[in-house]
Protein backbone atom coordinates (compact mmCIF):
# COMPACT_ATOMS: atom_id res chain seq x y z
CA UNK A 1 0.00 0.00 0.00
CA UNK A 2 1.72 3.02 -1.09
CA UNK A 3 1.23 5.80 1.19
CA UNK A 4 0.13 9.32 -0.10
CA UNK A 5 2.16 12.28 -0.21
CA UNK A 6 0.87 15.98 -0.45
CA UNK A 7 3.45 18.31 -0.97
CA UNK A 8 3.56 22.23 -1.45
CA UNK A 9 6.37 23.89 -3.62
CA UNK A 10 7.04 27.54 -2.23
CA UNK A 11 9.47 28.33 -5.23
CA UNK A 12 10.57 31.77 -4.08
CA UNK A 13 7.57 33.14 -1.95
CA UNK A 14 7.23 34.03 1.64
CA UNK A 15 9.37 35.55 4.09
CA UNK A 16 10.16 33.61 7.68
CA UNK A 17 7.07 35.58 8.64
CA UNK A 18 4.94 34.59 6.12
CA UNK A 19 5.65 31.01 6.65
CA UNK A 20 5.02 30.77 10.86
CA UNK A 21 1.42 32.83 9.49
CA UNK A 22 0.94 29.76 7.27
CA UNK A 23 1.95 27.03 9.38
CA UNK A 24 -0.01 27.98 12.19
CA UNK A 25 -2.81 28.77 9.88
CA UNK A 26 -2.27 25.07 8.24
CA UNK A 27 -1.91 23.17 11.60
CA UNK A 28 -5.54 22.83 12.82
CA UNK A 29 -6.70 22.24 8.88
CA UNK A 30 -4.47 19.16 8.78
CA UNK A 31 -4.28 17.80 12.26
CA UNK A 32 -6.63 14.52 11.79
CA UNK A 33 -5.26 14.07 8.49
CA UNK A 34 -3.33 10.64 8.76
CA UNK A 35 -3.86 9.92 5.08
CA UNK A 36 -1.04 11.33 3.64
CA UNK A 37 2.26 12.74 3.94
CA UNK A 38 2.12 16.51 4.21
CA UNK A 39 5.30 18.24 2.53
CA UNK A 40 5.78 21.75 2.48
CA UNK A 41 9.16 23.20 0.78
CA UNK A 42 9.71 26.53 1.75
CA UNK A 43 12.93 28.59 0.03
CA UNK A 44 15.78 28.19 2.23
CA UNK A 45 16.00 31.30 4.16
CA UNK A 46 12.64 29.91 5.66
CA UNK A 47 13.60 26.36 6.11
CA UNK A 48 14.56 27.00 9.92
CA UNK A 49 11.49 28.98 10.94
CA UNK A 50 8.89 26.05 9.35
CA UNK A 51 10.69 23.34 11.01
CA UNK A 52 9.86 24.91 14.21
CA UNK A 53 6.88 26.38 13.61
CA UNK A 54 5.98 22.75 12.30
CA UNK A 55 7.57 20.47 14.81
CA UNK A 56 5.33 18.27 17.15
CA UNK A 57 3.02 18.38 14.09
CA UNK A 58 2.35 16.31 11.07
CA UNK A 59 3.39 18.77 8.57
CA UNK A 60 6.80 17.69 7.06
CA UNK A 61 9.57 20.08 5.81
CA UNK A 62 11.42 19.83 2.24
CA UNK A 63 14.59 21.69 0.57
CA UNK A 64 13.52 22.67 -3.03
CA UNK A 65 17.01 21.85 -4.10
CA UNK A 66 20.54 20.85 -2.84
CA UNK A 67 24.14 20.58 -4.23
CA UNK A 68 25.86 17.12 -4.20
CA UNK A 69 28.75 18.01 -2.29
CA UNK A 70 28.69 17.91 1.72
CA UNK A 71 30.95 21.54 1.72
CA UNK A 72 33.41 22.93 0.06
CA UNK A 73 34.31 26.17 -1.81
CA UNK A 74 30.53 26.41 -3.84
CA UNK A 75 29.44 29.87 -3.23
CA UNK A 76 26.00 29.99 -2.68
CA UNK A 77 25.03 26.37 -2.14
CA UNK A 78 23.56 24.49 0.52
CA UNK A 79 23.85 20.34 0.96
CA UNK A 80 21.87 18.09 1.79
CA UNK A 81 23.76 17.06 5.24
CA UNK A 82 23.02 20.42 5.82
CA UNK A 83 19.52 20.22 5.28
CA UNK A 84 19.38 17.02 7.23
CA UNK A 85 20.79 18.87 9.92
CA UNK A 86 18.30 21.48 10.19
CA UNK A 87 15.53 19.01 10.50
CA UNK A 88 14.04 18.40 6.67
CA UNK A 89 13.40 15.02 5.67
CA UNK A 90 12.55 15.64 2.13
CA UNK A 91 14.14 17.61 -0.53
CA UNK A 92 13.14 18.59 -4.52
CA UNK A 93 15.72 17.47 -7.35
CA UNK A 94 15.77 18.27 -10.62
CA UNK A 95 12.15 20.61 -10.87
CA UNK A 96 11.54 21.68 -14.33
CA UNK A 97 12.62 25.33 -13.49
CA UNK A 98 15.96 24.28 -12.03
CA UNK A 99 16.15 22.30 -15.52
CA UNK A 100 15.40 25.48 -17.57
CA UNK A 101 17.03 28.12 -15.61
CA UNK A 102 19.98 27.28 -13.92
CA UNK A 103 20.89 24.21 -16.23
CA UNK A 104 20.44 20.65 -14.25
CA UNK A 105 20.61 18.15 -16.56
CA UNK A 106 19.96 14.24 -15.90
CA UNK A 107 23.59 14.01 -14.90
CA UNK A 108 23.34 16.82 -12.22
CA UNK A 109 19.70 15.08 -10.84
CA UNK A 110 21.54 11.69 -10.66
CA UNK A 111 24.37 13.33 -8.23
CA UNK A 112 21.96 15.24 -6.30
CA UNK A 113 19.31 12.05 -5.72
CA UNK A 114 22.48 10.30 -4.35
CA UNK A 115 23.74 13.27 -2.02
CA UNK A 116 20.14 13.98 -0.87
CA UNK A 117 19.45 9.70 -0.29
CA UNK A 118 23.27 9.63 1.68
CA UNK A 119 22.21 12.25 4.24
CA UNK A 120 18.97 10.07 4.92
CA UNK A 121 16.38 12.61 3.06
CA UNK A 122 14.13 11.77 0.93
CA UNK A 123 14.44 12.82 -2.98
CA UNK A 124 10.97 14.14 -4.72
CA UNK A 125 12.68 13.68 -8.16
CA UNK A 126 10.76 15.64 -10.90
CA UNK A 127 10.66 14.44 -14.24
CA UNK A 128 8.71 15.48 -17.30
CA UNK A 129 8.37 16.38 -20.96
CA UNK A 130 8.02 19.70 -22.64
CA UNK A 131 5.02 20.77 -24.99
CA UNK A 132 7.43 21.30 -27.83
CA UNK A 133 8.62 17.20 -27.35
CA UNK A 134 4.83 15.87 -26.38
CA UNK A 135 3.37 17.65 -29.59
CA UNK A 136 6.41 14.83 -31.53
CA UNK A 137 5.20 12.42 -29.80
CA UNK A 138 8.77 12.43 -27.86
CA UNK A 139 6.70 11.75 -24.15
CA UNK A 140 7.97 8.10 -23.44
CA UNK A 141 11.11 9.12 -24.66
CA UNK A 142 11.83 11.82 -23.00
CA UNK A 143 11.07 10.19 -19.72
CA UNK A 144 12.86 6.81 -20.14
CA UNK A 145 16.08 9.11 -20.82
CA UNK A 146 15.34 11.36 -17.36
CA UNK A 147 14.84 8.08 -15.58
CA UNK A 148 17.60 6.01 -16.71
CA UNK A 149 19.91 8.82 -16.29
CA UNK A 150 18.78 10.52 -13.50
CA UNK A 151 18.56 7.01 -11.38
CA UNK A 152 22.11 5.68 -12.59
CA UNK A 153 24.29 3.52 -10.48
CA UNK A 154 21.24 3.21 -7.82
CA UNK A 155 20.87 0.10 -5.81
CA UNK A 156 17.37 -1.14 -5.39
CA UNK A 157 17.55 0.14 -1.74
CA UNK A 158 18.35 3.34 -2.35
CA UNK A 159 15.08 3.23 -5.28
CA UNK A 160 12.73 2.07 -2.27
CA UNK A 161 13.65 5.22 -0.94
CA UNK A 162 12.90 7.73 -3.79
CA UNK A 163 10.00 9.93 -4.97
CA UNK A 164 8.97 10.50 -8.32
CA UNK A 165 7.36 13.14 -9.39
CA UNK A 166 5.80 13.17 -13.11
CA UNK A 167 5.68 17.26 -14.14
CA UNK A 168 4.62 17.75 -17.81
CA UNK A 169 6.16 21.21 -18.14
CA UNK A 170 3.67 22.72 -20.40
CA UNK A 171 1.30 21.92 -17.46
CA UNK A 172 3.90 23.80 -14.87
CA UNK A 173 1.78 27.35 -13.45
CA UNK A 174 -0.17 27.61 -17.01
CA UNK A 175 -3.59 26.62 -15.69
CA UNK A 176 -3.35 23.75 -18.12
CA UNK A 177 -3.44 20.37 -15.87
CA UNK A 178 -2.97 17.15 -17.65
CA UNK A 179 -6.25 15.08 -17.51
CA UNK A 180 -6.32 12.09 -15.04
CA UNK A 181 -5.66 9.70 -17.93
CA UNK A 182 -2.76 11.89 -20.03
CA UNK A 183 -1.21 11.57 -16.26
CA UNK A 184 -1.55 8.35 -15.59
CA UNK A 185 -0.61 6.92 -19.03
CA UNK A 186 2.53 8.46 -18.06
CA UNK A 187 2.89 7.45 -14.73
CA UNK A 188 2.38 3.87 -15.53
CA UNK A 189 5.26 3.99 -18.27
CA UNK A 190 7.27 5.00 -15.30
CA UNK A 191 5.92 2.10 -13.42
CA UNK A 192 7.79 -0.67 -16.11
CA UNK A 193 10.58 1.92 -16.48
CA UNK A 194 10.97 1.48 -12.82
CA UNK A 195 10.21 -2.72 -12.82
CA UNK A 196 12.98 -2.88 -15.68
CA UNK A 197 15.71 -0.87 -13.57
CA UNK A 198 14.71 -2.32 -9.97
CA UNK A 199 12.96 -5.02 -9.84
CA UNK A 200 8.12 -5.77 -9.29
CA UNK A 201 8.72 -5.04 -5.87
CA UNK A 202 10.52 -1.52 -6.02
CA UNK A 203 8.42 -0.53 -9.18
CA UNK A 204 4.99 -1.23 -6.93
CA UNK A 205 5.88 0.41 -4.16
CA UNK A 206 7.42 3.45 -5.90
CA UNK A 207 5.11 6.85 -4.89
CA UNK A 208 4.57 8.79 -8.35
CA UNK A 209 3.14 12.11 -7.50
CA UNK A 210 1.21 14.22 -10.25
CA UNK A 211 2.07 18.10 -10.89
CA UNK A 212 1.84 20.42 -12.84
CA UNK A 213 -1.56 23.10 -12.10
CA UNK A 214 -3.35 20.62 -9.87
CA UNK A 215 -5.30 23.08 -7.94
CA UNK A 216 -8.22 21.81 -4.92
CA UNK A 217 -11.11 21.60 -7.78
CA UNK A 218 -9.33 19.00 -9.68
CA UNK A 219 -6.99 17.17 -7.08
CA UNK A 220 -10.06 14.61 -6.56
CA UNK A 221 -10.21 13.21 -9.89
CA UNK A 222 -6.03 13.04 -10.10
CA UNK A 223 -6.09 11.10 -6.90
CA UNK A 224 -8.79 8.84 -7.67
CA UNK A 225 -6.45 7.30 -10.33
CA UNK A 226 -5.00 4.06 -8.76
CA UNK A 227 -1.50 4.59 -10.35
CA UNK A 228 -1.42 8.13 -8.93
CA UNK A 229 0.37 8.55 -5.18
CA UNK A 230 -0.12 12.17 -4.61
CA UNK A 231 0.43 15.47 -5.98
CA UNK A 232 3.49 18.37 -6.11
CA UNK A 233 1.40 20.87 -6.02
CA UNK A 234 3.16 24.71 -6.98
CA UNK A 235 0.93 27.95 -7.03
CA UNK A 236 -2.08 26.56 -5.20
CA UNK A 237 -0.02 25.38 -2.12
CA UNK A 238 0.77 28.96 -1.33
CA UNK A 239 -2.50 29.61 0.69
CA UNK A 240 -3.52 27.55 3.86
CA UNK A 241 -6.76 26.96 3.26
CA UNK A 242 -6.36 25.73 -0.27
CA UNK A 243 -3.03 23.43 0.38
CA UNK A 244 -5.60 21.91 3.57
CA UNK A 245 -8.38 21.35 1.36
CA UNK A 246 -5.94 18.93 -1.15
CA UNK A 247 -4.34 17.90 1.64
CA UNK A 248 -8.17 16.51 2.55
CA UNK A 249 -8.62 15.66 -0.99
C1 LIG B 1 5.44 22.92 -9.30
O1 LIG B 1 5.98 23.94 -8.93
O2 LIG B 1 6.02 21.83 -9.16
C2 LIG B 1 4.13 23.00 -9.93
C3 LIG B 1 3.56 21.92 -10.34
O3 LIG B 1 3.56 24.27 -10.02
P1 LIG B 1 2.01 24.60 -10.32
O4 LIG B 1 1.19 23.74 -9.39
O5 LIG B 1 1.88 26.04 -10.01
O6 LIG B 1 1.74 24.26 -11.75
Amino acid sequence: MRRPVIAGNWKLYKTVKETVQFVEQLKPLVQNSSHCDIVIAPPFTALSAAIHAAAGTNILVSGQDLFWEKEGAFTGEVSAPMLADLGCQFCIVGHSERRQYFGETNETVNRKTQAALAAGLTPIVCIGETLAEREVNQTHTVIQTQFDEGFNNLTVQDFFRIVVAYEPVWAIGTGRTATPEMAVEVHKQIRQFAQQKFGSEASRELRILYGGSVKPNNIKGLMAQVDIDGALVGGASLKADSFASMVNF
